[in-house]
C-alpha cells in the first residue's frame, strides 16, 4: 500500500512533531495539563483527570474559565482586534468581512440581550439557523452567559424541531425570517410557529433575525426582531467565569443508526481538545492561514471546527452559506480562490460529487493556495483521496482524515501532518493523548491485518458528559458492551493493516454477514466508487435465505446510464475480483440519488429497510426524505 510521507517543506514547518506521540505517552495528565493552558483560565485548574465518577469525567475540574472570552476578549486584549474573524459569504453574493473586534462587540450585544430576556447560567437556548454570522454570536453569546445551546439544523421539519424543544426545555429560540435555497428564499420563522404551535411550551421567546426579507407570522411580546433588540443593546459586557464542568451545549447526533441522542459537553475539556486538535491536525497558523471547513453548524464538525476550536486558535475562516452549486458547480472553487484559502475541510460525500462534476471545474481555478487538506464523517474511499489530493492539492498537499464523532467532541484519529505518512483511506492512528484498540468481540486485541470493534480505552478531555435526559442510554449505548474494561465503544468497525495502521470500516450495525463472512459496507463500496462509471455507492446486507444476507448496493452513476443490465454485471464482477466472490453484491440498484442525513452520511439503515421490503424507520433527519419515491420508482 502506497503511503504519502510528508513533504520536507511541509514537515520543517509543521505545528506538529512525533516528539508530541512521547511526551502524551510518557505522561498523559501532564501534556493535557499542557494542553489545556493553551487556554486562558480564570482560575487555574489544580486537577487534571477525576475518572471515580466514570463513565462521567471531571476535566480540569478545579478550574474556571470563559468560553467566549477565550474564542474572542483574549485576542483583542492580545491586539489582533483588526484580524478578521469570519470572512462570510452568503448565498447570493453578498459578504462581509467580521473583525475579532466587532464579533466581540455583536456578541457582547446579544450577551446583554439575553440576559434582559431573563435568562441565566443553565437555561437553554434552541438555535434554529442557515449559517448566518449571527448564529455564530448567538453560540458565541450562550457561552458567554453560561447558557447551554442546543443547535438544530436549519433543515429539519418542525416536528423534528419541536421534540429537541421540548427534550432540552429551551426558554428561547433564535432563528431567521427565512434561508436561501438554491437562489430562493424559503420560509424557517414560519416552521419555527409550527413547531410551537398552540400547545403550551418552554419556549418564552423567539428572536428573529432578518435574513431574507420575508414576511413572518407574528406573536406580539413572545417574538423580537434581532435587529431592534440585540442591534440596539449595549456593546459592553464582562465575561464571567464558570466551572470547567459548566455544560456548554447539547447536540443530536445524526441519527443513521436510530433515534438521535442529545449528547451533551461541557467547557473546559471541550474547549482544551478542539483547540489542540485544530492547530495541530490541521497545522494552523494564527494570522497567516485562511481556513474554511465547509461543515454547517447544525452538526458537530460546524460547533468544534468553525466556532470553538478555530476562534479559540485566532482563526481567520471563511463561512459560506450555501450550497456548492448554487449558482453553480464553481462556487467552492471561486470561494477558495477569492479568499485564498489554505487550510479545506470536507466531508467524502462532497468530494465524490466534485468528481461527478468533473474535474474542469476545480482546473479552471487557481487552487494553489491550498497547503492542507481535511475529510470527515464517513470513510473516504483511496480513489476519492487521490483526487482530492491531486486536483485540490497539486499532489503535495496533506490529507489528513479525521475520525470522530458528536460524542467525542474533537478529533481522536488522524494522521499528523507533517509527522505521519499517510495511506489513502486510513484514519492511521490516535492522536497523542488519545488512546484506542481494535478489540474482538471478547474484548481480545486483534492481530495485524484483523477487523474488530473500534473501543477508546482512555477518557479524553472533549468526550461527552452523557445523553441529556438519559443517562441510562448513555451507558447503555456507550459504556456497557466492555463494561468490565471499562471502554467506550465507538460503534465502529477497524481494521489493522500489516503496519499496525488503523482503518475505518463503518458502522458495527452496518457491517454484513454474508455465509459467516463478515464483509465491511465501506469496502464494498470502495470496490464499486473504484468504477469509472459509479459516482456514489451504498451498499446495505439484506437477509436472505441460503446465506444469511446477501449484499445489496444502490448506486449513483457519473454519466448517462450506459446500457445498464451488462454495467451491472460489470459491477458485480469488479466487486467479486477487488474483494472477494463472496463480496459479489446480489443485487445492484441504479438510483439517482442517495438518501442522506444533512451531514452528508448515507443513511444505510433506511435502505435496509428498502431492500428488506419493511415500513421506512425514523427519516427526521434526512436532507430529503422524499428521496425514497425516487429510489423506488428507479
Ligand atoms: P447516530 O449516532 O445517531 O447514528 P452518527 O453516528 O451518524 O449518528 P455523528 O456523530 O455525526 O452521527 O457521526 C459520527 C460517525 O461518523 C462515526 O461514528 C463514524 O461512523 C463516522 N465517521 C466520522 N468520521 C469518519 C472518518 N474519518 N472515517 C470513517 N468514518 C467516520
Ligand atoms: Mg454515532
Amino acid at each position: 500500500m502506497t503511503s504519502y510521507p510528508p513533504a520536507p517543506e511541509f514537515a520543517a514547518q509543521a505545528n506538529a512533531d512525533a516528539a508530541l506521540y512521547e511526551r502524551a505517552r510518557a505522561d498523559r495528565d501532564g501534556f493535557w495539563a499542557e494542553q489545556a493552558n493553551r487556554l486562558h483560565w480564570h482560575k487555574p485548574f489544580t486537577e487534571v483527570l477525576d475518572w471515580t465518577d466514570a463513565p462521567v469525567a471531571r476535566w480540569f475540574g478545579d478550574g474556571e474559565l470563559n468560553v467566549a472570552y477565550n474564542c474572542l476578549d483574549r485576542h483583542v486584549i492580545d491586539g489582533h482586534g483588526d484580524q478578521v474573524a469570519i470572512h462570510w459569504e452568503g448565498e447570493p453574493g453578498d459578504s462581509r468581512a467580521i473583525t475579532y473586534a466587532e464579533l466581540l462587540d455583536e456578541v457582547c450585544r446579544a450577551a446583554n440581550t439575553f440576559t434582559a430576556l431573563g435568562l441565566v447560567p443553565g437555561d437553554r437556548v434552541a438555535i434554529y439557523m442557515p449559517m448566518v454570522p449571527e448564529a455564530i454570536v448567538t453560540m458565541l453569546a450562550c457561552a458567554r452567559l453560561g447558557l447551554t445551546h442546543s443547535v438544530v439544523f436549519a433543515g429539519f421539519s418542525p416536528t423534528a424541531l419541536r421534540q429537541r424543544v421540548d427534550d432540552a426545555e429551551a426558554r428561547l429560540i433564535v432563528t431567521t425570517d427565512g434561508q436561501w435555497r438554491r437562489g430562493k428564499p424559503a420560509a424557517l420563522k414560519y416552521a419555527v410557529d409550527e413547531a410551537l404551535g398552540s400547545d403550551p411550551s418552554s419556549v418564552e421567546h423567539v428572536l428573529v433575525v432578518r435574513r431574507v426579507g420575508l414576511d413572518v407570522p407574528w406573536t406580539e411580546v413572545r417574538d423580537l426582531w434581532w435587529d431592534e433588540t440585540v442591534a440596539a443593546a449595549s456593546p459592553s459586557h464582562e465575561a464571567q467565569p464558570f466551572p470547567a464542568e459548566h455544560p456548554l451545549f447539547i447536540l443530536y447526533t445524526s441519527g443513521t443508526t436510530g433515534k438521535p441522542k442529545g449528547i451533551l459537553h461541557t467547557t473546559g475539556g471541550y474547549l482544551t481538545q478542539t483547540a489542540y486538535t485544530h492547530h495541530n491536525v490541521f497545522d494552523h497558523k494564527p494570522g497567516h492561514d485562511i481556513y474554511w471547513c465547509t461543515a454547517d453548524i447544525g452538526w458537530v464538525t460546524g460547533h468544534s471546527y468553525i466556532v470553538y476550536g478555530p476562534l479559540a486558535n485566532r482563526a481567520t475562516q471563511v463561512v459560506y452559506e450555501g450550497t456548492p452549486n448554487s449558482p453553480d458547480e464553481h462556487r467552492h472553487f471561486q470561494i477558495i480562490e477569492k479568499y485564498g484559502v489554505t487550510i479545506y475541510y470536507t466531508a467524502p460525500t462532497l468530494i465524490r460529487t466534485f468528481m461527478k462534476w468533473g474535474r474542469d471545474i476545480p482546473d479552471a481555478h487557481d487552487l494553489s493556495t491550498l497547503r492542507l487538506l481535511g475529510s470527515v464523517g464517513e470513510p473516504i474511499n483511496p480513489e476519492a483521496w487521490r483526487w482530492y489530493r491531486e486536483v485540490f492539492g497539486a499532489n503535495n498537499t496533506p490529507i489528513v482524515d479525521t475520525w470522530w464523532q458528536t460524542e467525542t467532541g474533537a478529533i481522536m484519529i488522524a494522521p499528523l501532518p507533517g509527522v505521519t505518512a499517510a495511506k489513502p483511506g486510513a484514519a492511521m492512528g490516535p492522536l497523542p493523548g488519545i488512546s484506542a484498540q481494535v478489540v474482538d468481540d471478547d474484548g481480545t486485541p486483534v492481530g495485524s491485518d484483523e477487523s474488530g470493534l473500534l473501543v477508546l480505552d482512555q477518557p479524553w478531555p472533549s468526550m461527552l458528559r452523557g445523553i441529556w435526559n438519559d443517562m441510562d442510554r448513555y451507558r447503555e449505548t456507550y459504556w456497557q458492551r466492555f463494561a468490565s474494561e471499562g471502554w467506550y465503544f465507538a460503534g465502529d468497525g477497524a481494521k489493522l493493516d500489516a503496519d499496525g495502521d488503523l482503518w475505518i470500516l463503518g458502522r458495527v450495525d452496518d457491517v454484513m454477514n454474508v455465509s459467516g463472512h463478515r464483509i465491511s459496507t465501506a469496502e464494498v463500496e470502495s470496490a464499486l466508487v473504484g468504477h469509472p462509471a459509479v459516482a456514489e455507492a451504498a451498499v446495505v446486507g439484506a437477509s436472505d435465505e441460503t446465506t444469511g444476507q446477501g449484499i445489496v448496493a444502490f448506486v449513483i452513476l457519473t454519466g448517462s446510464a450506459a446500457a445498464a443490465d451488462a454495467l451491472v454485471s460489470e459491477l458485480k464482477a469488479a466487486v467479486s475480483l477487488e474483494i472477494s466472490p463472496i463480496a459479489r453484491p446480489r443485487e445492484i440498484h441504479i438510483v439517482p440519488e442517495l438518501p442522506k442525513t444533512r451531514s452528508g452520511k448515507i443513511m444505510r439503515r433506511l435502505l435496509r429497510d428498502v431492500a428488506e421490503g419493511r415500513e421506512l424507520g425514523d427519516t427526521s433527519t434526512l436532507v430529503d426524505p422524499t428521496v425514497f419515491e425516487a429510489i423506488a420508482t428507479a
